[in-house]
């Protein structure tokens, strides 16, 4: 990636750090350590035609989505939860936005191909809740969208949709309880949606609960096309 001239003057003045081991990034300028990069685990095929999630042996669909119908279209996700999941949670809690210009990276490296072939209008980051953002200070999934629009010169459309409601966390719920949870939590902030496709963004993808939601009030605005790329996944329920 290439550096502006501020942009190195706030790396010698406030050493970027790794998003693996959090330690000022060696060699000086990188986004990850050199030792660092083949830490996280790529998912790899077989992969669910569906959700993208990792499957352990050779089938089109993971049992989540054999089971039950996703409202979106199809989705790729670069990395595997488990292996990264220290990283995203310094980037969500501890105020690691820096990550994002890596994060965003891998995802460019890895899913480019699978974004170029959706032909996207926009890029959507999934919203978090007004009071969330405003006390962690940035939307997670915003950030990388943002690094991923700009690498893959797309536009990023951040205002097409957004959290009405406060959600309680996701973790501590069962897949039932999420859609529950989730029901009404999105709302359309404009009256003509002129987007045939969309990919939404987002950090983690689980049981894709958050993605169905979203997708609803996407349709219903008149929205044909819905994909979406996450930096990791899980490996299924
Ligand atoms: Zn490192
Ligand atoms: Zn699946």
């Amino acid at each position: 990636m290439r550096k502006t001239f501020l942009g190195v003057v706030a790396d010698l003045l406030f050493p970027r750090r790794c998003p693996i081991c959090d330690r000022a990034v060696s060699p000086f300028g990188s986004l990850v350590c050199e030792d660092c990069r083949r830490k996280p685990v790529y998912i790899k095929a077989p992969y669910c035609m569906k959700c993208g999630k990792q499957l352990s042996e050779e089938a089109e669909y993971c049992a989540d989505c054999t089971n039950r119908r996703h409202l979106y279209d199809a989705g790729r996700a670069v990395f595997a939860y488990r292996s990264i999941s220290d990283s995203i949670y310094r980037f969500k809690y501890k105020g690691r936005r820096e990550y994002g210009d890596y994060y965003a990276q891998c995802m460019a490296e890895s899913l480019g191909r699978f974004i170029a072939e959706c032909r996207p209008d926009a890029l959507v980051p999934v919203p978090i809740h007004r009071s969330k953002k405003n006390s962690r200070g940035y939307n997670q999934a915003q950030v990388i969208a943002a690094g991923l629009g700009r690498l893959l010169q797309i536009p990023v459309d951040d205002r097409l949709i957004r959290r009405v409601r406060r959600t309680k966390p996701m973790k501590d719920l069962s897949a039932a309880e999420r859609q529950n949870n989730l029901k009404k939590a999105f709302k359309i902030c404009r009256n003509d949606v002129k987007l045939n496709t969309i990919i939404i963004v987002d950090d983690i993808y689980t049981t894709g609960s958050t993605i169905d939601a979203m997708s609803y009030e996407l349709r219903r605005a008149g929205v044909k096309h819905i994909y979406y790329v996450a930096l990791a996944i899980g490996r299924g329920l």
